[in-house]
């Protein structure tokens, strides 16, 4: 390894990609004085997400967590009525969650006082496993709302997922954050669930410093969702509130940016798509696999280049709730071996998105793989010996350096870093 030196810049994960156009919009506003959450850039990237992604309505809001928290109180409210003025729309309820993804995802369920109950994942897309989300519902037949995530900007089984909520009369929330601009079956990502989520957060495909959006295909609930974003202000000369309200709207500078990043979204995908591949060509004769999606039904937007190592060829690696250690063996590799070398030589990666039934907050929240309750083996999982896919990809799996100015160049020399680990 010694004839590889140090990145002199670092190569990130994923990082904003700004174009120009975002300070002459961010200019507008000020120019304009329109700095606060009303404007002309609100309404322009409200009607563009909107017309790209496919759906009638967009709403713009302060982050994709604020989007999630609204649909899902949205959600509870449709199923169970008004939400009371203390304790959330879905108090008492439990919600099936996507398990290995971002905790945005699952947090505003407890915000709205639901429980979720993690739902195992698949190898094929690393998304919700619909065999496991129909054994959940023989377990908890009353349950009655579905948050599912688009891992890494993958599109998940969308057809099973949707038929099984058919069948159980369940409200499907979808978080999109991850995979704006993705499609299954030719249509896009965030229009596949009874409400939509997005987001522009730094490190997304495309960003407005922060920010996200609500995607829906009724005006009531797009109507809904912007008065609760806005305080709930009823129509009143005075402040007048039948309902709690939030501060969630955009502001009109962060819409300026995600206005002029709008028409670079295909670019970034295109990006995003060439360093998967080329990954995926320089890391062929590793025994490793890329990030898998259903090459026939869909087009990922390549958020995320990640790979998995197979069982055979992973040394020994332990990992504590903080920390991690492994045992270097000639022809093997795991995550924690390749993530160091990376950040030794200046480049980042992460570990896969650690499964949020493995994490402390949700210790006691229930989880359910294809074969039923999940936490019925804890002993193979405190082993190593666990089955459940989720674990395994975590065990295995990494992100690997995914930004989009990332050179050809460098993503050699982190390719050649990667086979090192392997030698
Ligand atoms: C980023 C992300 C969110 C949250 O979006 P913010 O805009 O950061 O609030 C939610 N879910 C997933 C899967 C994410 O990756």
């Amino acid at each position: 390894m010694s004839d590889i030196k140090p990145f002199k810049n670092k190569v990130w994960l994923a990082t904003p990609t700004m174009h120009g156009d975002e300070i002459k919009y961010i200019q507008d506003a000020y120019e304009s004085n329109w700095m606060s959450t009303v404007g002309e850039n609100i309404n322009e990237v409200e009607r563009q997400i909107a017309e790209k992604v496919g759906c009638k309505y967009a709403v713009a809001l302060s982050a994709g967590t604020a989007s999630l928290h609204l649909a899902i109180r949205l959600a509870g409210e449709t199923l169970y009525g008004k939400a009371p003025v203390s304790g959330g729309a879905l108090k008492g309820h439990k919600v099936f969650c996507s398990d290995v993804t971002f905790s945005a995802t699952v947090n505003p369920v407890t915000y709205e006082g639901g429980e979720p109950v993690f739902i195992d994942t698949e190898y094929d897309t690393w998304n919700m496993d619909p065999k496991a989300l129909a054994k959940a519902f023989e377990i908890y037949p009353d349950v009655r709302l579905i948050v599912v995530a688009h891992l890494y900007g993958t599109p998940g089984k969308i057809d099973e997922i949707r038929a099984i909520a058919k069948a159980h009369n369940a409200l499907i929330v979808e978080d999109a954050a991850e995979s704006l601009g993705a499609s299954y079956k030719g249509k896009q990502t965030g229009t596949f669930g009874d409400f939509g989520c997005i987001s522009f957060n730094g490190n997304k495909i495309i960003t407005g410093s922060a920010g996200g959006m609500f995607l829906t295909n009724s005006e009531h609930d797009a109507n809904k969702v912007r008065k609760w974003s806005t305080q709930s202000r009823e129509n009143a000369a005075w402040y007048q509130h039948e309902e709690i309200g939030y501060n969630y709207r955009m502001s009109n500078v962060i819409a300026g940016v995600v206005r002029g990043q709008i028409p670079y979204l295909e670019e970034h995908i295109a990006q995003k798509k060439a360093i998967y591949e080329h990954y995926k060509e320089g890391l062929k004769d590793l025994p490793v696999q890329m990030n898998p999606y259903d090459k026939k039904n869909s087009e990922p937007n390549f958020w995320l280049s990640c790979m998995i190592i197979n069982p055979e060829a992973m040394c020994k690696q332990v990992r504590g709730e903080q920390d991690a250690l492994y045992l270097s063996e000639p022809g093997k590799s795991c995550p924690t071996e390749i993530l160091e070398t990376l950040a030794k030589y200046n480049a980042e990666g992460r570990p896969i998105w650690k499964p949020m039934h493995m994490q402390p907050i949700f210790r006691n929240h229930g989880f359910i793989t294809k074969d039923g309750n999940g936490r019925a083996n804890t002993n193979a999982y405190i082993a190593g010996e666990s089955t459940d896919a989720g674990v395994d990809i975590f065990n295995r799996g990494l992100c690997l350096p995914s930004d989009n100015k990332m050179t050809p160049e460098e993503q050699d020399i982190i390719i050649k870093l990667i086979h090192n680990c392997f030698e």
